[in-house]
């Protein structure tokens, strides 16, 4: 192997590798291209060391000179070219005819010469600048054709290709893959109301927000409209989740600040699903699977609607069995009566009276017993049938309301879980009038609770929603505050008079700085808002003597009473008639025994 240059690896590219396969002739070649100091030369004898040659130097163009034997021109030409399809490549021999270079050509050289020819050194540079700059060209097109015309980020074929290069790279470095999909909520609603060209513009501003916030190894993609893909390969260590989460969440903190639509500002939610490799169930390089596992987290995360993020998790059969089971009974239940509302008081913390009761929906199986809402409640908001389930929670409610009101007239709050699905329901607020009228209870007594997340997606219509009911007497509080994503402009303007601190934050609020930290930042918040608190899943009395110093309005939570029948509800309002003495220390009322029902908290 001689080299006119070095062969070392080098920073600047060699754009010319010279194969010669007949020494004769290369005396010729490097006398005419040699005092140009623009094509450096590389130089190799056999088509096998091209490779090598590439992988030290690399070059833009390749010079295959070959002896004068035709037959053997085509083995040569398809030998260089099974090293390196994609580079420019200009056949040399003696003499070549015109026939013979259209056949060459069609063999995939980009142009050929003639030996005689190359006498003349212009002609020659000009091959070489041709061929050169049509590989250019060509470059830009192949190029082009990988990138999404709208965003200039990947477009979906070549993305797939790379989640292909990344999990090999990973699995050969025994790293991790993360793959998280984006997709806007109801983007076509959006498009409805902006135009597409307001839709562009939605999705160019966010891949630009993702663009100018990716981390060293991501690489971002558009796989749909409104679908956009990280990939990334990270360490994989114990860590992993956890720092998949903090991703994710610093991912939707960037999505989720206002974009400015037509002068003013708007929010908009998106559903993230999230899968990594390696995982349980899946080959290392199996990116059909990875992607099949994030688009499934996807649409989970989908069903909760506003911001969410779902990681994939290998569901065990059982589970997926037990889902599958339950989804179809879902309307005989509701047809049979299956469903049964249960209570948990609400204890207000001035006068440790029960002041009111969360309403907790349960399904008593016929075969399988008593089911938990977390079990059946995501399937019915999967396929809409938490519409009339949700309605006969209202009826069921306003109905009991009667009973308790009999054993304590004073009771003042009753709360109803209103899912973000009900909101589809267009005729939510005067089917809520109805049931109301029709039972005639005092509307004022109901509170819905909401979840942050239902808030953001349509932010319009959920308001109108709201201020319908709130001008029949209902009042409104924030479910599981702190776990979403609230805007605190939404909170001020819309008619919600509570927040319900999520049980992840009380659990360890002796003992954990930050939550409780958190905790009493939420009471500050709302107090200052006007709006009262509720603290729930209060299980111990550390944690209620917490929260009292902290003056926390209510709360709810098993030290007091796990949910209960309605019957037993009543009896307890009959023995909880303590008058109410400011700061009286609160008397737990008697144990029962743990619930029966396993409690299922949001994720
Ligand atoms: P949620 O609205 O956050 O309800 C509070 C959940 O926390 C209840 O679980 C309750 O039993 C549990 N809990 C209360 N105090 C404690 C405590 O001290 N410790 C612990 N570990 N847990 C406590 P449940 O009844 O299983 O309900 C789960 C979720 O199902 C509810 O969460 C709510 O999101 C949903 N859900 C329940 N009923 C309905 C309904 O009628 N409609 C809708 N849309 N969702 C409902
Ligand atoms: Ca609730
Ligand atoms: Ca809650």
């Amino acid at each position: 192997m001689s080299s006119a240059s070095s062969s070392k690896p080098t920073d600047s590219r060699l754009p010319l590798l010279l194969i010669d396969l007949c020494s004769e002739s290369s005396a010729v070649m490097r006398m005419l291209l040699a005092p140009r100091d623009d094509y450096p030369l590389s130089i190799c004898s056999q088509p096998d060391q091209v490779a090598e040659h590439l992988r030290l130097g690399g070059a833009e163009i390749l010079l295959l000179i070959c002896p004068a034997a035709p037959p053997l021109w085509k083995k040569h030409l398809l030998d260089v070219k099974q090293a390196c399809s994609d580079i420019p490549l200009i056949f040399v021999a003696e003499e070549i005819s015109e026939e013979q270079g259209r056949h060459l050509c069609r063999l995939g050289a980009s142009d050929y010469i003639s030996l005689a020819d190359t006498e003349n050194c212009n002609l020659l540079q000009r091959v070489l600048r041709t061929s050169l700059r049509s590989a250019g060209y060509r470059s830009e097109v192949q190029q082009l054709r990988q990138l999404d015309p709208l965003t200039f980020i990947s477009n979906r074929s070549h993305f797939l290709k790379q989640v292909q290069a990344v999990m090999q790279k990973a699995k050969q470095q025994q790293r991790a893959t993360v793959l998280v999909l984006i997709n806007i909520d109801d983007f076509s609603r959006y498009n409805a109301t902006y135009g597409h060209t307001g839709g562009d513009a939605l999705v160019k501003a966010m891949v630009q927000r993702l663009k100018n916030n990716l981390l060293e190894h991501e690489l971002i993609g558009r796989l749909n409209n409104d679908e956009i893909a990280l990939i990334y390969h990270t360490e994989n260590c114990d860590e992993l989740h956890n720092n998949t989460v903090y991703r994710v969440k610093s991912l939707i903190g960037l999505l989720s600040m206002p974009y400015q639509v037509r002068g003013s500002s708007r929010q908009i939610s998106c559903s993230l699903g999230i899968a990594s490799c390696p995982a349980r169930g899946m080959k290392p390089e199996d990116s059909v699977e990875l992607i099949r596992r994030a688009c499934e987290a996807r649409l989970k995360s989908r069903s909760k609607n506003g911001f969410s993020y779902t990681l994939f998790q290998y569901e065990k059969r059982e589970q997926l069995d037990r889902q599958a089971e339950l989804e179809p009974q879902l309307g005989r239940a509701l047809r049979g009566n299956q469903f049964e509302l249960f209570y948990q008081p609400r204890v207000e913390l001035s006068s440790g009276r029960i002041i009111g009761a969360e309403a907790l929906i349960r399904w008593r199986h016929p075969e399988l017993g008593m089911i938990p809402p977390g079990e059946f409640i995501p399937l019915c908001e999967r396929n809409g049938l938490i519409v009339p389930i949700g309605y006969w929670v209202i009826n069921r409610a306003c109905r009991d309301l009667h009973h308790i009101l009999r054993a304590r007239s004073t009771l003042s709050r009753i709360g109803l879980n209103l899912s973000f699905r009900q909101f589809k329901d267009a005729y939510l607020s005067s089917t809520i009038r109805r049931l109301i009228e029709r039972t005639q209870v005092d509307a004022r007594l109901l509170e819905f609770e909401l979840t942050e997340s239902a808030l953001i997606s349509d932010e319009q219509h959920v308001s109108n929603c709201l201020s319908e009911l709130s001008a029949q007497g209902i009042d409104f509080s924030l479910d599981d505050f702190g776990t979403g994503y609230s805007s605190f402009a939404l909170l001020q303007k819309l008619p919600i008079s509570t927040l319900k601190i999520d049980r992840s934050f009380i659990t360890n609020v002796t003992s954990n700085s930050s939550d409780a930290e958190i905790v009493r930042a939420i009471i500050n918040l709302a107090h200052s808002l006007d709006k009262k608190v509720i603290a729930e899943g209060v299980e111990n009395r550390e944690q209620l003597n917490f929260l009292r110093r902290h003056q926390c309005d209510q709360v709810q939570g098993y030290y007091f009473s796990p949910p209960i029948p309605l019957d037993e509800f009543i009896h307890l309002l009959g023995r909880n008639r303590a008058p109410a003495v400011v700061n009286a220390p609160v008397t737990p009322l008697p144990q029962r025994a743990r619930p029966e029902l396993k409690v299922v908290g949001k994720d």
